[in-house]
C-alpha cells in the first residue's frame, strides 16, 4: 500500500495533534523506508517481472527484516520507546506503536502472499488487492480521500503557500500512486531502492513541513 499507509498517517496525527503530522507518517511508512534501506545495504533483495502493477510485478522478494510481523512489532516498539523517552507522552507512543505496525496489516490487505511472519519462517500472507485496480481505486483511494477530509477539517493552512503546498503535493501523491499500482516495474532493481528512499524521504519531509503550515484547530474553530 501507499496512500493508505498515509491515510493511517493523517488518522494517527487526529487521534494524537500532539504528534508531528511528519512522526505519524514516518511511523507508518517506516517499514517502506527501512526496506529500501536494506535494499541499498544489500539486505532484502527484490526481483520484477515484465508486468503492469505493483500488485503484479514483484516476482522473488526476501523482505522479512523490513516487512515481517515479528520485525515490525520490533520496530514499532523501538520507534514508539524512542518517542516516549523524548517526548514523555505515553498515549502518543501508543498511538505510533499502533501506526507502524498497521503497516504490516495494510500491505497484507494489498499483496499477493509475500508478506511474511518472521525472518526465516516459511509462512506468508496476503489478499492481493493491488492485482485489482478498481478494487484498490475504491478501497485505498476511499481510506486516502476520507484521511485528507478529516485533516482538513482538523487543521486550517496558516498562509497561502500552506494551501498551495498542501493540495499539489496531494494531487502528486496520489499520482504516484497510481503509478504505482498500474504502471510498469522500475526500470532497475538494482536502483529501486535509492529512488524508493528518496521519494519516501521527501514524502515525510513535506508531512514535517505541513505539519507547520497546517496547525491543528482549536475546537470553537472546527467548521
Ligand atoms: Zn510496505
Amino acid at each position: 500500500m501507499f496512500v493508505g499507509h498515509l491515510a493511517v498517517g493523517f488518522g494517527a496525527k487526529r487521534m494524537e495533534p500532539r504528534i508531528s503530522l511528519g512522526t505519524t507518517v514516518l511511523a507508518c511508512m517506516l517499514a517502506d523506508l527501512l526496506w529500501s534501506v536494506f535494499l541499498i545495504a544489500g539486505i532484502e533483495h527484490v526481483q520484477f517481472r515484465q508486468t503492469i502493477g505493483a500488485g503484479n510485478y514483484f516476482a522473488a522478494s526476501n523482505i522479512a527484516f523490513s516487512h515481517s510481523l515479528l520485525m515490525d512489532a520490533v520496530w514499532a516498539a523501538l520507534f514508539a520507546l524512542g518517542y516516549f523517552l523524548l517526548r514523555r507522552n505515553r498515549w502518543a507512543a501508543w498511538v505510533l506503536f499502533a501506526a507502524v505496525l498497521s503497516h504490516w496489516f495494510l500491505d497484507v490487505v494489498a499483496h499477493r502472499s509475500d508478506m511474511p511472519i518472521a525472518p526465516g519462517v516459511h509462512k506468508f500472507f496476503g489478499l492481493g488487492l493491488w492485482t485489482s485496480i478498481p478494487a484498490t481505486l475504491v478501497i485505498e483511494g476511499g481510506l486516502w480521500l476520507a484521511a485528507i477530509i478529516v485533516y482538513v477539517r482538523a487543521t486550517r493552512p496558516r498562509n497561502r503557500a500552506a494551501f498551495f503546498i498542501f493540495w499539489p503535493v496531494v494531487v502528486l501523491l496520489t499520482l504516484a500512486w497510481y503509478n504505482n499500482i498500474a504502471g510498469p516495474p522500475p526500470p532497475n532493481p538494482a536502483t529501486a531502492g535509492i529512488s524508493a528512499l528518496i521519494f519516501f524521504s521527501l514524502t515525510v519531509a513535506w508531512a514535517y513541513w505541513m505539519n507547520r503550515l497546517r496547525p491543528v484547530r482549536q475546537r470553537a474553530e472546527t467548521p
